[in-house]
């Protein structure tokens, strides 16, 4: 067991949220970056991150053709105009900035052979505004930022040290108590707490998440104290690769940009009977008229038709998903590709102010975990990296600019309310993708609510703090509080689908 070490900043996740947020503090140029001290932790290793899987890319305005206006009205088309319209705007002027940042930090976008940027377009957006580099530009963009972390030797790093409790006492400290790999407890204490975990796709049986998206931040906000808002918004990607796996790799939808098409098990082309805007509506549209056909065909899946797309453009643009088909034995070039929709992105979840600052004051969230008012009912797709980058520098800025040292108490809380129960992730995972997936109804989430409180009332105490236990603890209790949001929602708005509000 270590002693308590205290930092003024402590950084909870490593992907794009958590390290931009890093590199925008040393950015400052109004601080002496040797007063501050951060200290940057994550559960397994740095480059566990959903950032690293991103493939599409990041939104912003760069075509003669294009506007800000544009960007914004489709973020608040897609949100069901549910968006904060000043967080959207500030986001969307904010974007061609962070380009640049991401760029000073070493990131390389595809061009054109004039050194433009090579753009795509993506469901819901109404031009080519997407940034790339081919199918990888999460890959790119964690190494650039690892990279530059890592240079940082002022920053204390912790990887695979997993939060596992949190208490704020009467001096505004933020006490804190991780657990390393080999289940040793160790405390530390910030004056400012940054969750930066990402998403919660792990509560789902398929999900395109890392398996270590258990909703940890959303959990521990709310034990602090904080609001936490519309976690009943789960965006569900339309074209999850079809496997028997529980992480499904995601068929980007810059396919469908290239002119990809989504057909049932009978060769028909479906979309256009749901949606004036075909395979390229908003994903929350897509993915309901999929599960419609997958109903009505009694099918496991449907099939994206990608064999009209040039053949070298499997290469030049999409690589990592030709090889992932070719892994499966498809060859995407002349065969369909079996797809479904899985769950991919948390809009909702911990309230923020205009600089990422939740409810609770000294307490930031960022990147996925955040509910900062950009996505409304639905995100927009590639707007998430973005509002990462965007929320992190806006936050950066405010801690400088009003920063102070404080100094822990000598009698620091110790969190000690660290009570596990031995629970079942898969019934979990069921419960939750049967009653709160695209297609939801008040008796079923209602019984599942009842179903996950009656297995953690009837679960054995756990013996031991392991890992495992934690994450499956946290996830009942963000499950309920999903199914709970879900079932006060009196509008179907967006990714919210309730049949129940239909008569
Ligand atoms: C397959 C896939 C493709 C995507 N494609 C795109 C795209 O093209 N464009 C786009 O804009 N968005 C895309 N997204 C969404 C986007 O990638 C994520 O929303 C974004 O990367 C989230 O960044 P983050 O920093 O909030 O969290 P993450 O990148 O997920 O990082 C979370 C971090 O928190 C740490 N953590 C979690 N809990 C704890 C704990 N208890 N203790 C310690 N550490 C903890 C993790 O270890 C990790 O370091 C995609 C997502 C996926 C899954």
């Amino acid at each position: 067991m270590e002693t308590n070490h205290h930092f003024d900043i402590i950084v909870v996740g490593s992907g794009a949220a958590g390290l931009s947020f890093i590199n925008y503090i040393n950015e400052q140029s109004d601080f002496n970056k040797d007063d501050i001290t951060i200290a940057l932790f994550s559960k397994k290793e740095f480059s566990a991150t959903n950032t690293n899987w991103a493939q599409g890319g990041i939104a912003a305005v760069y075509s003669a053709i294009d506007s800000k206006e544009n960007h914004v009205q489709d973020t608040l088309i897609a949100g069901s105009n549910m968006n904060n319209q000043t967080i959207v705007s500030k986001v969307v002027d904010e974007a061609p900035n962070i380009i640049e940042d991401l760029i000073n930090w070493g990131m390389i976008f595809d061009r054109d052979s004039n050194d433009d940027f090579k753009l795509t377009l993506e469901g819901g957006h109404s031009n080519a505004r997407i940034l790339h580099n081919k199918d990888e530009t999460g890959k790119l963009i964690q190494v650039s930022l690892e990279n530059k972390m890592k240079k940082n030797s002022k920053l204390s790093k912790y990887e695979h040290c997993q939060l596992i409790d949190a208490v704020k006492d009467s001096n505004g400290i933020f006490n804190l108590i991780f657990l390393d790999e080999q289940n040793r407890l160790s405390y530390f204490s910030a004056s400012i707490l940054v969750i930066a975990t990402g998403g919660l796709g792990a509560l789902y049986s398929k999900s395109t998440n890392q398996n270590t998206s258990t909703g940890d931040g959303i959990y521990f906000a709310k034990k602090l104290g904080a609001k936490i808002q519309d976690l009943a918004y789960i965006q569900f990607h339309p074209t999850g690769l079809y496997s028997q796996h529980e992480t499904a790799y995601l068929v980007t939808e810059a396919l469908r940009g290239q002119g990809a098409v989504l057909k049932n098990l009978n060769n028909i082309s479906f979309m256009e009977k749901y949606d004036a805007r075909g395979s390229l509506a908003p994903r929350d549209i897509v993915s309901r008229a999929i599960f419609n056909e997958m109903k009505i065909n009694q099918s496991a899946y449907v099939y994206l038709d990608g064999t009209s797309l040039k053949h070298e453009l499997w290469i030049e643009h999409f690589p990592n998903l030709f090889k992932e088909c070719i892994k499966i034995g498809i060859d995407p070039r002349n065969e369909f590709i079996p797809v479904i929709p899985v769950q991919h992105y948390s809009c909702g979840g911990v309230y923020t102010d205009e600089f990422g600052e939740t409810t609770l004051s000294g307490l930031y969230a960022l990147g996925e975990v955040a509910c900062t008012g950009l996505h409304g009912a639905n995100r927009l797709a590639s707007n998430s990296l973005l509002e990462a980058f965007a929320f992190a520098k806006f936050a950066a800025q405010k801690i400088i600019s009003q920063f102070e040292k404080k100094e822990p108490a000598l009698n620091a809380i110790i969190p000690n309310s660290i009570r596990l129960k031995s629970l079942n992730k898969l019934a979990l995972q069921k419960i939750m993708t049967a009653a709160a997936g695209i297609e939801r109804n008040d008796s079923s989430m209602k019984k599942s609510i009842e179903e996950l409180k009656e297995l953690v009332e009837k679960a054995t105490p756990c013996e031991k703090i392991k890992k495992e236990d934690i994450e499956k603890n946290i996830m009942y209790d963000v499950g309920i509080d999903i199914l709970i949001d879900a079932l006060n929602k009196k509008e179907n708005k967006g990714v919210h689908y309730n049949t129940s509000l239909l008569k």
